[in-house]
């Protein structure tokens, strides 16, 4: 039964769009497109109620697959793809006609051989055309909480297994209809037990359905990472089971279904497009499958909209990243389901209803099947065009080579290249040194060629592969922006410059980093060649590391794994008489180092550069003494050191050759084991909070999520000795501690604590009225620094440049500098995860500022003000001399600058990471920045500060280190905030 309030709904409805009544009101016939076959059965019979009417969970919708598969076992097959994190199994649906699914693995075999010039001649693949159907893939809900994509997928489903329509058969008959059935399980749930729960249908969008709570936010997956991000990493396990399953299918159509814009969105996509995608096939079809959907759409009266705001920039996307594979890739967007509920009143007082948005979704599913079966021998051959032009590139292009050095963190640059296979790439190994004489680096933006040796073992991307495009926009330094998109943007930059204070500014369109480099992420030494030379081993693709179905606990089935290629790992010398080195220079020797600290093993650091067993290391080496260890160190260290991919080595003689420091010496200090506090729950951003959760995981290192109120209640907090707090509002964090939880913060702090602020977090550290450090932030009212008085505009009202921070989180989103945007004027003050769940426009974002300082008030002049940056990489230099860049030889580091958060150096702390104002070369390395404003106010801030405080230390990251799993450089120097 309805409750009561949906009707009324409903009735508000009919009175107030009286034009538009029909088009809203109609109750859509999901089964109108029969005769339906009564053996199959519909999904209402099994979930009991109609469609639209309840969310349907994951288990209730797995009996309906079954019972529909069961059915009709002739049109449809189900696959495992593997286990979530909450052990629930993927499914992925082979849907086609009953001679298809007889043959579906020729189907698949001969789709491999469409995607592999190389062996399949022009003749050969007109032939396979000819006799093959299409693949279509249909994904549903990788954001759990848009979840009409659930809803529909079940009616598209039954439509297909159990309509006789002649063009439902014919759908059949041209394609294999590949249907993912839930992309993202764990937050579907979260989201669907939480409003089935709570939600009583009402409209209004202050009611309390149409917020979800911190801990459930359902758009992300487990460790809340954005799952339509993380396709350039593959850091998550659904990532890794759906491109697994992905490129065994080789799909030349796929469509992931969204939620919750305005209006209805479909392709052709918005500017800017990756280049390296043809532009010409890439904007034909999409723009074919646009008009069908159009023509659908506009029969029915269904508002929509195309380009606009949805673009194919970033590869890590489910659009962009199929659509390098050389799919035609779209991102659908409905407009109601998800925290808008079963009724959601839009800014003009009309109702959209659930049902609805789950019918549009429907149509526009259907509508792609009809229209890729119609075209089916086209876009299959263009499909063939794509990997053969994608070929002819890579033999003939300007860059013919990747070339990624093992260096000194063998099992980082393999987890590079581990993602590189997993997204189909073919790799080799040199088998051995060979010569480039146009050889280009990484370290800075337009690096010139260099003769070039390099060693045996090095990785060789050799780009006459079908995976071209996908590998080079993975790789390359840096892809361009559509320059009449730059230029757009730019224009706006210039006119909000010139607007008055108090002005509306004009949004940009950028809508996630526009910069991502992998090798520059990981910090690794990488080339790009000019020629190619050499003999080269191809890898093999990797195995699951795990068993899908094995049983496992979450973390570990997150733990890192050492690739299988690598050679890294393990006690050289035997059994050590005096002590164990362990260098750190990998990433994952902090991982080593932690599990030996949690196994109550006594570790110490070098704080200066070591001699020992006839060898020289470098500051942050870490010492395990034998004789204050017992005898099961032995043992242990060297399953840890296979484990975690770290050569340790065993020194039998406490005496140094050379230098001032030896195993004994004053400068090797003890550590102490990190006992750490998280802090979760509002105001703390969900994917830095989750970001952190699967690092740490990955790691093995355990910690105590905390909320504030928990915090503030625990008292004096002495059994640990390091806070983490992650992005999130700084307003939030002010308001949340209040001026006695900050106070107890600061005496902790200064009775030895380690306080880990990131982003957002260190912003607050920053804020005046906070004053956990001596930085400031750049364009605040309290920076110092800032241009002098004398520019001060007269005309402001004193009251207006009142400098206190804004007391309140919603105080915090009136959003100066927010980097798209606004959402709509009429929403209520939600957070701002909840601010993009609702707003289409940000569906988009990554991991963005989660709101904005208060910086900019009315007296700042715009030239002061940074403009958030839509991230960039950036050249910062690194402070070799304190210990939070233990691990780091390097003069100069690749940073991710992702917002306007820049802070004036430390007087009293260390500046550790610094963008220097001496260095003579462009700061910026790739990626977008605003003329005049980026660079200038860049220059001389720190981007990563320890600052002391009493015993204690306060250290500060200007952004988030583990930010989509993706800057693996900055991972050392974050566990280094509390390692050391
Ligand atoms: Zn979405």
């Amino acid at each position: 039964m309805k409750p009561s309030f949906r009707s009324l709904a409903l009735l508000a409805s009919l009175a107030i769009c009286v034009s538009s009544a029909a088009a809203q009101t109609a109750r859509f016939d999901f089964y109108a497109r029969g005769p339906y076959r009564e053996s199959v059965p519909r999904p209402q019979t099994i979930t009991r109620y109609d469609v639209g009417d309840f969310h349907t969970n994951y288990a209730t919708m797995e009996r309906v697959i079954n019972s529909i598969a069961q059915a009709a076992p002739e049109r449809v097959r189900v696959f495992e793809m593997g286990l979530t994190n909450e052990y629930r199994m993927m499914r992925l649906l082979a849907i086609s006609s009953p001679e298809n699914i007889a043959r579906l693995d020729e189907i698949k075999a001969n789709v491999a051989r469409l995607s592999d010039p190389r062996q399949t001649s022009g003749e050969e693949a007109q032939r396979i055309i000819n006799g093959t159907p299409i693949i279509v893939w249909l994904a549903y809900t990788i954001h759990g909480n848009e979840s009409a994509s659930f809803e529909t997928m079940m009616q598209v489903v039954y439509q297909l297994a159990a309509s006789s329509e002649p063009t439902t058969l014919d759908v059949l008959k041209n394609c294999v209809v590949l249907v993912n059935v839930c992309e993202n399980p764990d937050g579907h749930e979260r989201f669907a037990t939480w409003y089935n729960a709570n939600g009583i249908g009402n409209p209004d969008p202050l009611a309390a359905e149409h917020r979800e709570p911190w801990s459930v936010w359902g758009r992300a997956n487990h460790y809340r990472f954005d799952l339509n991000r993380d396709n350039l990493v593959a850091s998550q396990l659904e990532t890794r089971h759906m491109q697994r399953a992905y490129l065994e299918w080789n799909p030349q159509v796929l469509v992931d279904h969204h939620g919750q814009t305005t209006q209805y969105f479909f392709p052709p996509a918005a500017l800017p497009i990756n280049p390296n995608l043809p532009s010409a096939p890439t904007a034909r079809w999409l723009t074919a499958f646009g008009r069908a959907n159009a023509a659908q759409f506009d029969a029915r009266q269904w508002d929509y909209y195309v380009r606009d705001v949805f673009d194919i920039f970033y590869p890590g996307y489910w659009d962009s990243w199929p659509s390098l594979n050389g799919a035609t890739g779209m991102t659908f967007e409905t407009d109601a389901g998800g925290p808008r509920g079963y009724n959601w009143r839009r800014d003009d007082d009309t109702i959209i209803t659930f049902r609805t948005g789950i019918a549009k979704h429907y149509v526009a599913s259907l509508t792609v099947l009809e229209t890729a079966s119609q075209n089916r021998a086209a876009r299959l051959n263009d499909y063939y065009e794509f990997k053969r032009g994608a070929l002819e590139e890579g033999r003939s292009g300007p860059v013919r080579r990747f070339v990624i050095l093992p260096g000194s963190d063998p099992v980082r640059a393999g987890e590079l290249v581990d993602i590189l296979l997993r997204s189909g790439v073919e790799v080799g190994v040199a088998r051995e040194a060979f010569q480039s004489s146009r050889a280009h680096g990484y370290t800075a933006a337009n690096a010139p060629a260099i003769s070039r040796q390099f060693p045996a073992g090095a990785y060789v991307v050799d780009l006459a592969q079908p995976q071209k495009r996908l590998a080079k926009a993975f790789l390359e330094p840096e892809t361009p922006l559509d320059e009449a998109f730059a230029r757009e943007q730019l224009a706006r930059f210039q006119r909000n410059q010139r607007r008055g204070t108090n002005a509306d500014k004009e949004g940009y369109n950028f809508y996630d980093i526009t910069a991502w480099s992998l090798p520059l992420a990981f910090g690794v030494e990488a080339y790009w060649t000019e020629d190619a030379g050499g003999t080269m081993t191809p890898l093999p693709r990797p195995t699951p590391a795990i068993e899908p179905n094995a049983v496992e606990a979450p973390e570990n089935r997150n733990r890192m794994r050492v690739p299988d290629f690598v050679r890294a790992g393990g006690v050289a010398g035997g059994r050590a008489n005096i002590a164990y080195i362990i260098p750190y220079e990998r990433n994952s020797a902090a991982s080593l180092a932690y599990r030996l600290q949690r196994e109550d093993f006594k570790l110490a650091v070098a704080a200066r550069p070591l001699n020992a067993g006839g060898r020289d290391w470098p500051r942050g080496t870490m010492v395990v003494r034998v004789s204050r260890n017992p005898e099961t160190l032995h043992e242990r260290i060297a399953q840890l050191a296979r484990e975690t991919g770290v050569d340790v080595f065993a020194v039998n003689s406490g005496f140094n050759e050379t230098g001032e420091t030896g195993i004994g010496g004053e400068n090797v200090v003890s550590l102490r084991r990190p006992r750490i506090v998280v802090v979760a729950d509002d105001p703390v951003s969900q994917t830095s909070y989750g970001a952190l959760w699967w690092t740490l995981d990955r790691y093995g290192v355990d910690f105590t999520p905390m909320s504030i109120a928990n915090l503030r209640r625990a008292g004096n907090l002495e059994q640990y000795n390091v806070i983490i707090m992650p992005d999130g509002s700084p307003g939030g964090y002010f308001t949340a501690f209040g001026k006695s939880g900050i106070d107890n913060l600061r005496d902790w702090i200064s009775r030895g604590g380690t306080l880990v602020c990131l982003k957002g977090a260190a912003v607050f550290a920053a804020l005046k009225d906070v004053n956990l450090t001596s930085s400031r932030l750049v364009g605040s009212d309290e920076d110092e620094t800032r241009d002098k008085p004398a520019d001060k505009p007269a005309d402001k009202p004193d009251a207006q440049a009142t400098p206190t921070p804004s007391p309140t989180p919603q105080g915090d989103q009136s959003g100066a500098g927010q980097r798209t945007r606004q959402p709509q004027s009429t929403a209520p003050p939600l957070s701002p995860e909840q601010q993009r769940d609702l707003s289409g426009q940000t569906e988009k974002l990554m991991g963005a500022p989660p709101d904005l300082p208060p910086i900019a008030s009315p007296s700042a002049k715009p030239e002061r003000v940074p403009e958030p940056v839509p991230g960039a990489i950036m050249r910062a230099a690194v402070d070799r001399s304190t210990p939070l860049t233990f691990g780091y030889e390097e003069t100069h580091l690749p940073v991710l600058v992702d917002s306007a958060y820049f802070f004036r150096p430390s007087k009293q702390g260390t500046n550790a990471v610094v963008f220097a104002a001496s260095d003579a070369q462009s700061l910026r390395i790739a990626g977008f920045i605003w003329p005049g404003n980026t660079e200038r106010l860049l220059r001389g801030t720190s981007y990563v500060i320890d600052e002391p405080t009493g015993r204690g230390h306060v250290v500060l990251f200007a952004e988030d280190p583990n930010f989509c799993a993706i800057w693996r450089n900055a991972t050392r120097m974050f566990f280094n905030s509390f390692l050391f």
